[in-house]
């Protein structure tokens, strides 16, 4: 759906990612960003750059590194304070038991100037250096008078989330395509669904034995074979065939559905079912002992959960899909971004909120987008197409619609007639098959073909104006 295409794009552009454990939104700092940042706080405010170090080693392992061999690498690059339990202490004082899985370094203390300005060398300066030995993070706590911690400025020149560090991926547009492998839902592939054997179906008395047919699913001629089998590996298991299935023990039932080296199993069985699934009957027998659930992971929004961390306006690109055009083009006819947001998406908003309009014009306003456009009726394809060749500017061109009308309603019939006139006034020529009388009655020229339906047709009964039409006595 080239809507969708144009939301994916406008996500990539201007969407918002928050980590979704603490809520902060999730950006690239630059240092000059980050400097800004802390000159919006007022003149003589009592500020602190520190760089979060973590212990773990630098090879990845978890070992904490030894804290004598980091407080020497410390010192050597001229670091002799760090700030832990809400105070300032050298590095040499902390004994080991002392210190946290990450510690943070005192890169520089300083007061905002008055005119704030002037503090932006000394603080881009210590930023800088503050990223470097926080291995891209910094922070900047703002003391108050008692030099107690008020507030934290958290600053990641990487697309991760400042607070805990967690990395994100950033918006890209096949990041929100599920038909991706970049955006699609790792636990559904994109579908929504997801299925799993259902135990009640293929067991559906527990009281049988396995002999007298409590595996249902090889009841039938075609699957008899692994009946036998079964019986056979239970056997060669000592696995009871001849007691009732829900007196089996744990262990043998997993015998069943599991199988071993030698024995398929049932869940062998369905997947090696799964590579046959191009036979209709083999899908037909999936699918009676299959259960289908909404996907626990994306819960049926098909998208890994990375791309519904991002946002535009404060809805997600699912939430978006789930809105009928109608809603969609009102809801972005008010959105507003910030100034620097809306020049870089200008041109994919005026486009979306344009074929947003077309298409609510058309008579498709009910429409959501995630409807799959085969499930769409001939009558809706039509005026979808027709919402984008409205889009184009297309002139000298011919369109040919075959009963546009169908399905709509009339007060819609009359929208879609201001549209054709539309697609006239720019030049092109529009020709439609059509019963509909307020349509019929709308064209400059008619021929109709009678006098009956299919075989019994096919003659020029009248060809003329719509005033002749009502004249002829044979039409
Ligand atoms: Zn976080
Ligand atoms: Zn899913």
């Amino acid at each position: 759906r080239p809507e969708f295409a144009l939301l994916r794009l406008l996500f990539a552009s201007v969407g918002e990612t928050r980590c979704p454990d603490c809520g902060v939104k999730v950006e690239k700092h630059t240092i000059p960003g980050a400097v800004d940042a802390c000159l919006m706080l007022p003149g003589g405010s009592r500020l602190l750059v520190v760089a979060p170090v973590a212990r773990a080693s630098a090879d990845g392992s978890d070992e904490a590194r030894p804290w004598e061999s980091l407080r020497r690498e410390l010192e050597r690059q001229g670091f002799q304070r760090l700030w832990l339990g809400g105070r300032i202490v050298e590095v040499g004082e902390v004994p080991e038991s002392r210190v946290p899985a990450e510690i943070e370094v005192v890169i520089d203390r300083l007061v905002l100037a008055d005119a704030p300005a002037e503090s932006r060398s000394r603080l881009a300066e210590a930023l800088e250096t503050a990223f470097k030995a926080g291995a891209g993070r910094a922070m900047v706590l703002v003391l108050d008078e008692a030099s107690a911690e008020r507030e934290r400025l958290p600053f990641d020149v990487r697309f991760n989330c400042a607070r805990c560090g967690r990395v994100f991926p950033e918006p890209e547009p096949q990041l929100f395509s599920f038909n991706s492998a970049v955006g699609a839902c790792p636990t559904c592939q994109g579908f929504g669904r997801t299925s799993n054997l259902d135990p009640d179906k293929i067991v559906p008395d527990p009281r049988k034995s396995i002999d007298t047919g409590a595996i249902t699913c090889w009841q039938t001629p075609a699957y008899k074979q692994l009946h036998k089998e079964c019986r056979q590996a239970c056997h060669r298991q000592r696995v009871r065939t001849d007691v009732p299935y829900v007196d089996l023990s744990e262990a043998d039932k997993r015998f069943v559905w599991d199988g071993d080296g030698d024995w398929i199993g049932v869940r062998g069985f369905f997947d090696w079912l799964e590579t046959k699934r191009y036979k209709v009957h083999v899908r037909v027998m999936i699918a009676r002992y299959r259960g289908y659930y909404t996907c626990p992971t994306c819960g049926g929004r098909r998208l890994r959960p990375e791309a519904l961390n991002v946002r535009v306006g404060g809805k997600t690109i699912a939430d978006l899909a789930l809105e009928p055009v109608k809603d969609l083009r009102a809801w972005f006819d008010a959105l507003r971004l910030g100034a620097e947001d809306e020049e870089k998406a200008a041109v994919l908003l005026r486009e979306i909120r344009s074929r947003l309009a077309y298409l609510d014009d058309v008579g498709l306003a009910y429409l959501t987008l995630d409807r799959q456009t085969r499930s769409l009726s001939g009558g809706e394809s039509q005026r979808i197409n027709l919402a984008s060749a409205l889009g184009s500017s297309l002139t000298n061109t011919l369109y040919v619609l075959d009963e546009p009308t169908v399905g709509l309603h009339a007060r819609d019939t009359h929208r879609l007639l201001g549209i054709l006139r539309g697609l006239i006034a720019k030049g092109n020529t529009v020709v439609v098959v059509e019963h509909d009388p307020e349509m019929i009655g709308a064209a400059e020229h008619l021929v109709d073909l009678g006098p009956g339906a299919g075989e019994a047709g096919g003659e020029v009964i009248f060809e003329g104006p719509y005033a002749g039409l009502a004249a002829c006595k044979t039409s």
